[in-house]
C-alpha cells in the first residue's frame, strides 16, 4: 500500500507517493533526487529533531531549552526517558554539547539552543 508525504527538503513542498514492494522503495511526485532519499529514509529509518528543556544547576534560569537531532522516531519515549535523568551545570553557552543519549549503538549529542549563565 502507497504512503502519502510532503517533501520537506525544499520550499517546493512536492507531494510523494512512496511504496515498498519487495524490499524495493518506489516513489513517485518527486521532482528531483533529494525528493527520493527523504521519501526512502522515512520509509527505512525515519528521524525526528527531538526538543526539550532541561533544569540547569547553579544557573541564573531554572530551565535550559536543548535539542537532540536524528533520534529514531519510534524512540523518542525512550530518549526522553533518558534525557528526564539529564541537568544542565551552568554557565552553557548557546550550541554546547552537554551530554549524549545512547539510542541502540548510536551516542546522540545533546545540545543547548539557549545560552544560560552563572546564578549570581
Ligand atoms: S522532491 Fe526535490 S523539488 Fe520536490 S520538494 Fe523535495 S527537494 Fe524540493
Amino acid at each position: 500500500m502507497a504512503e502519502r508525504l510532503v517533501c520537506i527538503v525544499c520550499p517546493v513542498g512536492c507531494d510523494l507517493e512512496l511504496s515498498v514492494r519487495s524490499g524495493e522503495v518506489l516513489v513517485e511526485g518527486n521532482r528531483c533526487p533529494k525528493g527520493f532519499d527523504y521519501a526512502a529514509a522515512e520509509a527505512i529509518d525515519p528521524r525526528r529533531t527531538l526538543t526539550t528543556t532541561l533544569p540547569v544547576a547553579g544557573g541564573s534560569e531554572r530551565l535550559v531549552p536543548v535539542r537532540v537531532d536524528r533520534v529514531p522516531r519510534g524512540r523518542m519515549l525512550e530518549a526522553m526517558g533518558t534525557l528526564r535523568r539529564m541537568s544542565v551545570a551552568a554557565p552553557a553557552p548557546i550550541g554546547s554539547r552537554v551530554g549524549t543519549i545512547r539510542i541502540g549503538d548510536e551516542e546522540l549529542p545533546v545540545v543547548t539552543t539557549a545560552a544560560v549563565e552563572r546564578a549570581r
